[in-house]
């Protein structure tokens, strides 16, 4: 009797594990389904039109990012707010804008969410903050945010902005994209995962001290290639870096060596390269 009622839980436990199993096989026979079919010509027409940066890069990562495009389309699900109409213009700049930090990184299509909401402007938002037994709510303005294992919210204006201006070091969509790897590993920490564990070391000394010299020069008033934003806290210095990274990663390099360093080794890519390709 006692063996019995030993194995229901090792058999609840080898059921959980093959049903994951199965999933997870189902996932990567679609996924692999969708990088072998066709890219639509009205989708590439998007890119040319209104993405410089896809043209900047190499042929194999243009490719690679029209692959995971389809597949981000086919699991998330991107929804209008405010009577906002979603177009193809609408996934495929968000789609593009969300995988090019995903390129090379090993893993997963931004797990733990489906939704992103897209308002056409900027919108208001409620925060709830305490300050001793008193629960104050303020209200600001925001062109996109990223709710903890929650759903993505953006701006469709900033959005197209930051699509068509891949120079400007600002881009709303790979900012809360960051926010999402950020939360990959638990906390939204400014620490993501990195591709191997020897990383680790070297990125938590470089990021600390980083953080510090903004913070520093945030007090001061001193400008700097990464955005002032970026010295709120280590989540939004990794979020804003990561969006000088991939927009100005010529100045970062120079201004920010070893920060650009570590950047290059969590994205697997080299940003400064892709300038040589094409001209915007
Ligand atoms: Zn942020």
């Amino acid at each position: 009797m006692i063996y019995c009622l030993l194995s229901i839980p090792l058999l609840i436990l080898f059921y959980w594990f093959y049903r994951d199993k199965r999933t997870l096989q189902k996932q990567q026979q679609r996924r692999a389904e969708l990088r072998a079919q066709p890219f639509s010509a009205a989708y590439s027409q998007i890119l040319e039109d209104d993405f410089p940066l896809y043209s900047r890069l190499p042929d194999e990562l243009q490719q690679t990012l029209k692959q995971h495009i389809q597949i981000f389309l086919d699991e998330k699900e991107i929804v209008g707010r405010d009577g906002f109409v979603i177009t193809d213009q609408v996934r495929v700049l968000i789609a593009a804008q969300a995988c090019v930090l995903i390129l090379k990184r090993p893993g997963n299509y931004y797990p733990g969410f489906q939704s992103i909401l897209v308002y056409p402007d900027t919108y208001q938002a409620d925060s709830t903050r305490t300050d001793g037994m008193l629960h104050i709510t303020d209200t600001s303005t925001r062109a996109g945010e990223s709710w903890h294992r929650g759903p993505i919210v953006l701006a469709w204006s900033h959005v197209i902005q930051g699509a068509r201006d891949s120079r400007d070091g600002r881009n709303v969509v790979m900012h809360e994209f960051a926010h999402k790897l950020d939360e990959e590993n638990a906390a939204m920490d400014g620490l993501p995962m990195l591709p191997t564990a020897a990383q680790y070391k070297a990125w938590s000394e470089v990021l600390n001290a980083e953080f510090k010299v903004q913070q520093q020069k945030w007090a001061e008033g001193v400008d700097d290639v990464i955005d002032t934003y970026g010295a709120t806290s280590p989540a939004e210095f990794f979020a804003v870096v990561t969006e000088t990274f991939f927009e100005k990663p010529h100045p970062l390099e120079n201004h920010h060596p070893k920060l650009y360093e570590q950047f290059k080794q969590c994205y697997l890519v080299d940003p400064k390269q892709w300038s040589k390709n094409r001209v915007d």
